[in-house]
């Protein structure tokens, strides 16, 4: 029910942590977050179903990493459990996401395209994960997320990290609600404002059908045929 991802310069754990207790409000049952580990140069994953504190505990002795993606799970589908809760991976861990919304064709997609495959969750949101490293053996990354993107029925925000690129947050938005922040220490992309205050100077609520791919101080916004856009950002103003 909440995501909040960062790169940049600073401690990604701690702004993703402090960013899902603001949104704790919202409800949810599961909490997650993974991080890069530069030692084994894969990214850790830590998750339970419970509260955000109790996943400040799990994660508590992770290294230094400079980007990550967090989530807190309300269950819509397969039920509340360690598993199903987010970040997932992709079948070889390359690829590594979080998702708010539903995907309404999420079993057609598997019959189709996934038969071969093997699930590790019960959750719609492992389809996009397993997607993406199907198309990516033809495709280049972008092209392999856009072709996944095009196939996907419902609502997703989603943050995306590729282990072959530590260094790049990737995003997604159509019908549920993400909004990216920038300041001159890195770029936060947050289901909810809230969770960028402090983290931003400036902001853009994200359009539907938007692709994002982020480094450290720069962003690239796409529309789904990978034509740039050019969105106007604002300022955060504190007393709003
Ligand atoms: N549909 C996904 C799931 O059930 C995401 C739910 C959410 O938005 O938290 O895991």
């Amino acid at each position: 029910c909440g995501i909040v991802g960062y790169v940049g310069k600073r401690q990604a754990k701690e702004i993703i942590l402090e960013g899902l207790t603001r949104l704790e409000y919202r409800g949810y049952d599961s909490a997650g977050l993974s991080i890069f580990n530069q030692r084994h140069q894969i990214f850790d994953i830590y998750k339970d179903i419970g509260r955000v504190n109790q996943l400040r505990e799990i994660s508590k002795s992770s290294a230094f990493s400079n980007i990550g993606i967090g989530h807190t799970r309300w269950a819509t589908h397969g039920k509340v459990s360690k598993i199903n809760a987010h970040p997932h991976q992709s079948h070889s861990k390359r690829f590594v996401i979080v998702h708010n919304g539903v995907i309404e064709n999420y079993q057609e997609l598997k019959a189709q395209y996934l038969t071969n495959t093997i699930f590790e969750s019960e959750t719609d949101t492992e389809v996009i994960a397993q997607l993406i490293e199907t198309f990516v053996k033809n495709l280049n990354v972008e092209n392999a997320i856009l072709t996944t993107l095009k196939l996907l029925k419902g609502s997703y925000a989603l943050l995306i990290l590729d282990t072959t690129s530590p260094e790049v947050l990737y995003a997604a938005k159509h019908k549920s609600p993400l909004i990216l922040g920038q300041s001159n220490e890195g770029i936060t992309i947050a289901s909810d404002l809230m969770a960028l205050v402090g983290y931003a100077d400036t902001y853009v609520p994200i359009e539907d059908k938007t692709f994002i791919v982020s480094y450290e101080t720069t962003t690239r916004f796409y529309d789904l045929d990978h034509h740039l856009i050019h969105p106007t950002f604002k300022k955060i103003e504190l007393d709003e």
